[in-house]
C-alpha cells in the first residue's frame, strides 16, 4: 500500500476537470530530461487511453537515449512547430505543467501558457513552486515527477488503465531522476511502485540498457578527454570539469553527449561536490551543472554564483562570460563554502 502523499482535495479537483475535459496539453521544461519526458508521456498514454485529445509539448529537443520511449515521436517540439503548439495551448481545456516550478523554465512557451484560458495544474517535485496554476501538486520530498504522475493516476482510481507503455515511461523518469536508484531513492514506496510497474510487463533491465548503454563512440572519447582534464580540489572535496566549443567541435559533439558527465567525479573517493561547465553554442552562455552528495547544498552555489537553482544535490545555472571567468567564479564559490566543504566527516 502507498501512503497518500497528494492531498485528497487536489485529486478530487483534478478528477472533476479531467472528467469534463477533452483537449489536454502536457508541457515540460527546456532541454527535457528523462523525468520530464517520462512523466509527460506516462500521463499522455493514460489520457489517450481515456479517449482524451492529448498532446505533449516541450520547448526543444531531447536526447537520443530517450527516443525509444513509446510515444516519443508524438512529442511536439515548440521550437519547430510553434504556431501549431500555440494553437493547442490556446485551445486546451487543461494544461498539465510537469517537472518544473516556474514559467521561466519553459522558455519561449511561457507566454502562450500564461495567456491560455485553460485550467492549469502543476505536478512537480522542485522546491518553491511559483503560483501560476489553479491546482499545485508540489512534492519536493518525492524523487521524481513521474512517481507523482503514477500516484495521481492511482489515486484517481485508474491503476488498471495504466498500460505497459505508460509504465515504461513512468519507470524511466523514476530511474533517471535517481541516477538508476543511486540517489534520492531510499523511500521504500519507490520499490513498491516499481513492483506495480513490473506487474504491467515492463522490462526494467532492458530500460536500463536502452537509457544508459547507448553511448556513441564520440561521446565516450569526449568523456575520456574531459576526465583527463578534470581538476580536483582535494581539500574542498570538490571537482571541476569543463567543455569548450572548440573541444565540442573536435569530438563531433552532438546535443546530449555530455549528459551525466557532472556525476562522474563523485565516484572519486572523497569528492562530494562536482561542477561541470559547458559552453553552449546555441545560446552563447556557459551552462553550469552542479551535483553534491550528503547535505552540501549545491543549489545554494547555483543560486548565489550562477543565476540558477535546483535541488539540494542536483542544481544548475548559467554564466555569461568566458570559460576562464566561469571557472574563477566556481573557485570563488569554493572559497566561500570552504568551511562546509572541508569537513572530513564523510
Ligand atoms: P542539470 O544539471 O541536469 O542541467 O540540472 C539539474 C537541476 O538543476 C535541474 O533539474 C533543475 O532543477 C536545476 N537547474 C538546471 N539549470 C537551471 C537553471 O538555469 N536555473 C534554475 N533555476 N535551475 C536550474
Ligand atoms: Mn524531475
Amino acid at each position: 500500500m502507498l501512503t497518500k502523499v497528494i492531498a485528497q482535495s487536489s485529486v478530487d479537483h483534478f478528477r472533476k476537470w479531467f472528467e469534463r475535459a477533452d483537449k489536454i496539453v502536457i508541457v515540460s521544461h527546456v532541454s527535457p530530461d528523462g523525468d520530464a519526458i517520462g512523466s509527460s508521456l506516462g500521463l499522455w498514454h493514460f489520457l489517450v487511453s481515456q479517449n482524451k485529445d492529448a498532446y505533449v509539448v516541450v520547448p526543444n529537443g531531447f536526447p537520443g537515449f530517450l527516443k525509444w520511449m513509446p510515444g516519443s515521436k508524438d512529442v511536439l517540439l515548440y521550437d519547430r512547430y510553434m504556431a501549431f503548439a500555440d494553437q493547442l495551448i490556446a485551445e486546451a481545456d487543461i494544461i498539465c505543467c510537469l517537472d518544473f516550478n516556474a514559467l521561466s523554465r519553459i522558455g519561449d512557451m511561457a507566454g502562450s501558457v500564461e495567456a491560455s484560458p485553460a485550467r492549469k495544474i502543476l505536478i512537480d517535485h522542485h522546491l518553491y513552486p511559483d503560483d501560476f496554476c489553479r491546482i499545485t501538486i508540489s512534492h519536493p520530498e518525492i524523487s521524481s515527477t513521474s512517481e507523482l504522475v503514477f500516484r495521481l493516476i492511482c489515486r484517481m482510481g485508474y491503476f488498471p488503465d495504466i498500460s505497459r507503455e505508460a509504465a515504461e515511461c513512468i519507470y524511466t523518469g523514476m530511474m533517471t531522476d535517481t541516477g538508476g536508484f543511486s540517489f534520492n531513492s531510499n523511500h521504500p514506496e519507490i520499490y513498491y511502485i516499481i513492483s506495480e510497474l513490473l506487474s504491467k510487463g515492463i522490462d526494467k533491465d532492458e530500460i536500463y540498457r536502452k537509457v544508459y548503454n547507448t553511448y556513441s563512440e564520440c561521446r565516450l572519447r569526449l568523456m575520456g578527454h574531459v576526465l583527463t582534464r578534470m581538476k580536483i580540489y582535494e581539500e574542498c572535496h570538490s571537482a571541476l570539469l569543463t567543455l569548450t566549443v572548440e573541444e565540442q567541435n573536435r569530438f563531433n559533439y552532438v546535443k546530449g553527449d555530455s549528459e551525466g558527465f557532472v556525476n562522474i567525479p563523485l565516484s572519486v573517493k572523497g569528492v562530494r561536490f562536482s561542477c561541470f561547465l559547458r559552453e553552449d553554442t546555441e545560446r552563447d552562455v556557459i551552462k553550469i551543472s552542479l551535483r553534491s552528495v550528503g547535505d552540501f547544498p549545491c543549489n545554494k552555489v547555483a543560486a548565489g554564483y550562477f543565476n540558477g537553482g535546483g535541488h539540494l544535490n542536483a542544481s544548475g545555472g548559467e554564466f555569461y562570460g568566458t570559460m576562464e571567468e566561469a571557472a574563477a567564479r566556481f573557485e570563488e564559490a569554493l572559497k566561500a563554502f570552504e568551511p562546509a566543504l572541508r569537513r572530513d566527516d564523510l
